[in-house]
């Protein structure tokens, strides 16, 4: 099932084909912004801090951001004086597979009229901090150019507003030197490795126009063909002004370095921490106050230079070295900073809270124990389904942003239940085909014995007619008397046989009347039962409701047949129970005695017309088929059970007849 995908107003989306559900996501979002539902993996836009870390970590490229190719295309062709694109100053680390002068010429050949680095505007911003630091009004500060923290603040703990300290990012006051120096009506396009400027950027809509990541640009250079190899390496670089230090900010505290304050291990007046595993408890202490620090600096990713807009070709420390070497050898010129003492630095901070409720303890020891979690030892934590713990999932769960499918030891306790029930149904399912088989065996057979057995009623009707009315007329001392009393004999034998394939072709109807059940069977079919006295016949009647509607006539042959076969497994005697139970549908009239048993091999046959052990003349091997065809034909069942083998107990056959209370007609 696809699901829907994310609004269209987010800048993340999720792409539900190709969502394999591994998780990952769900456990890399610091912001736990990730739902999910119907087996997909979504992203709720108002939680979303648009870091980007579900789409650097999808193997199956099931995460996207916003196509800002085409905006910028437009840009580019429209008739603006000044089109400037500000280049983050990560981009060493990006194009490290040209000189700069080459990727500058590629932007002005795509249309850009200016290009510009961002880090000129860091520059502005570490001078701003450092004189916030020197003026030291007390209280702690935070400092971020981080995008994606900020917005961190502003939904997750947004009393922090306060402390943010009150500075732009450099993209912002790069953004706004590029307004003062080439007019208020040019154009800004803004390249970096960072997704969540994309978001940053709607905060300044008079600022900035468009947000290209560093791939993104690599591909509008491929849209229109351009390739470094087609530019010299030696033209001009970037347009001024020039930065200083500010080109160190995309490596982890390059803001400190170039605002010239030090991470002071000792006095802890500077902390600094990145990644997304790093920046939420550094937030927290600093907020309850356990991490008292003049300034704290933050940054989502490690460093902007492993941004999730970046390729990730070669490694943190080689794309690190790179930077730090541009800038070496780029820190002779100085910077123009002085120059723009004017600009504004001002930020802009909304509170968005959209913090989850706090379910209580019992709700969550509700959740836990549906997962089958009710010992503390229950709770495994092993992180599979992208929670830190068995509670934090939980809480999600109450949240409507997890499902228990996602705890994996759940799934494969339910996997191995469902394993088992899948085993006995599969038996089930033999027994049943089995009995199918055996079914249509018999309805195949029954058409061709009522076909026969029609045919042959009436001619030997006529024999049996006239054969007797021969031996009635021949004395009784005659030769031919005895031949003729046998031709009679057999020929009632006959008889016999064909309105018996008659019952089993079920060519009578069924009568059905209410019946009081145990008062039929002791009075109707046991008291008429001719039996040795070697055998011992009892009655149990073990029911609540005696009623039920059947066919008498049709049951007492039923009961002959099965009384009769019972009589017969016992020449040495024994005994025979015949007992009576019933529940609220059914009734259950058991036959059950010590004969000599069925064998396995034959369990299947007995039912078949003509199936006998019998010696010729005794068995008709008809008595089972005609009692199948009469409980079929009440919606009924018969079950056998049976005990050859001396070894095994007393020998022995059961059949139980069930049938429904109620009549079911046809
Ligand atoms: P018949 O009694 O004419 O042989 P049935 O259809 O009544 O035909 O029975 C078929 C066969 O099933 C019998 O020949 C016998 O082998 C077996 N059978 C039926 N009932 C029992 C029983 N109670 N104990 C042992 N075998 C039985
Ligand atoms: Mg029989």
């Amino acid at each position: 099932m696809t699901c829907p995908e994310t609004k269209p107003d987010s800048i993340i989306q999720t792409v539900g084909d190709l969502c394999k559900l591994c998780y990952t996501c769900v456990r890399d979002c610091p912001a736990k912004a990730i739902r999910v539902m119907n087996g997909q993996a979504q992203i709720i836009p108002e939680r979303c801090i648009t870091c980007g870390n579900c789409v650097r970590v999808c193997r199956q490229k099931a995460k996207r951001y916003t196509d800002s190719v085409p905006e910028t295309l437009d840009i580019l062709k429209s008739p603006a004086k000044e089109k400037v694109a500000i280049v983050a100053p990560s981009f060493p680390a990006e194009f490290h597979d040209m000189k700069t002068p080459q990727l500058v010429a590629m932007l002005r050949k795509s249309g850009f009229t200016k290009a510009c680095q961002v880090a000129y505007g860091a520059d502005l911003v570490a001078r701003e901090y450092q004189r916030l630091v020197s003026e030291d009004k007390g209280g702690g500060m935070i400092a971020t150019s981080c995008p994606a923290i900020v917005t961190y603040i502003e939904k997750y703990q947004p009393e922090m507003i306060k402390s943010l300290a009150p500075i732009c990012s450099p993209m912002v006051a790069s953004a706004r030197v590029a307004k003062e120096r080439f007019g208020k009506e040019s154009k800004i396009v803004f390249i970096g490795p960072c997704i969540a400027k994309k978001n940053e950027m709607l905060r300044y809509p008079d600022e900035i126009d468009s947000v290209l990541t560093f791939e993104e640009l690599r591909r509008l250079f491929a849209d229109i063909s351009l390739a470094p190899e087609q530019f010299a390496a030696s033209t001009d670089g970037f347009d001024p002004p020039h930065p200083g230090l500010g080109m160190l900010f995309p490596i982890s505290r390059g803001l400190l370095q170039a605002a010239d304050l030090k991470e002071d291990l000792l006095s802890q007046n500077v902390v600094a921490s990145d990644g997304k595993h790093g920046f939420i408890p550094a937030i927290e202490e600093f907020s309850t106050g356990d991490l008292q620090t003049r300034l704290l600096e933050l940054l989502c990713c490690k460093g902007c230079i492993n941004g999730p807009g970046a390729s990730n070709e070669i490694s943190q420390y080689k794309k690190r070295k790179l930077v730090s070497s541009y800038a070496a050898e780029n820190i002779g010129r100085k910077s123009d900073s002085d120059k723009d003492s004017r600009i504004s630095l001002a930020p802009q901070y909304h509170p968005d809270d959209v913090r989850a409720k706090k379910p209580s303890g019992k709700e969550i020891t509700e959740v836990l124990a549906k997962m089958g979690k009710t010992r503390t030892e229950d709770e495994l934590d092993c992180g599979a389904c992208g929670y830190p713990s068995c509670r934090d999932h939980a809480v999600a769960i109450l949240n409507g942003l997890a499902e228990s499918e996602m705890c994996l030891p759940y799934v494969i306790e339910r996997l191995k239940k469902s394993l088992a029930d899948l085993s006995v149904s599969n038996k089930q399912l033999e027994k049943a085909k089995q009995a199918l088989i055996n079914a249509e065996k018999l309805a195949s057979m029954g058409q061709l014995s009522a076909g026969i057995a029609h045919e042959i009623n009436n001619p030997l009707g006529i024999i049996l007619l006239n054969a007797s009315l021969v031996l009635e007329s021949i004395p009784e001392k005659s030769e031919n008397y005895e031949d003729m009393k046998l031709i009679v004999e057999q020929a009632e034998q006959c008889k016999k046989i064909v309105s018996g394939l008659l019952n089993f072709a079920r060519k009578n109807k069924v009568l059905f009347q209410q019946i009081n059940v145990p008062e039929f069977l002791s009075e109707r079919c046991l008291k008429t039962i001719i039996r040795p006295d070697k055998i011992k016949l009892d009655f149990e009647n073990n029911g609540s409701d005696p009623f039920a509607e059947i066919d008498p006539d049709q049951m007492v042959q039923v009961m002959t047949n099965l009384i009769v076969n019972a009589i017969e497994a016992m020449p040495g005697g024994g005994k025979l129970l015949v007992s009576f139970k019933d529940s609220p549908g059914e009734i259950r009239i058991g036959v059950k005695d010590e004969g000599s048993g069925i064998p396995k091999e034959h369990l299947n046959k007995i039912f078949e017309p003509f199936f006998t052990t019998k010696q010729i003349g005794k068995g008709t091997g008809l008595g089972l088929a005609v009692t199948y065809g009469i409980v079929k034909m009440h919606h009924g069942r018969i079950e056998v059970s049976s005990n050859c083998n001396p070894a095994k107990g007393q020998t022995g056959t059961q059949f139980t007849i069930i049938i429904p209370r109620k009549a079911k007609q046809y």
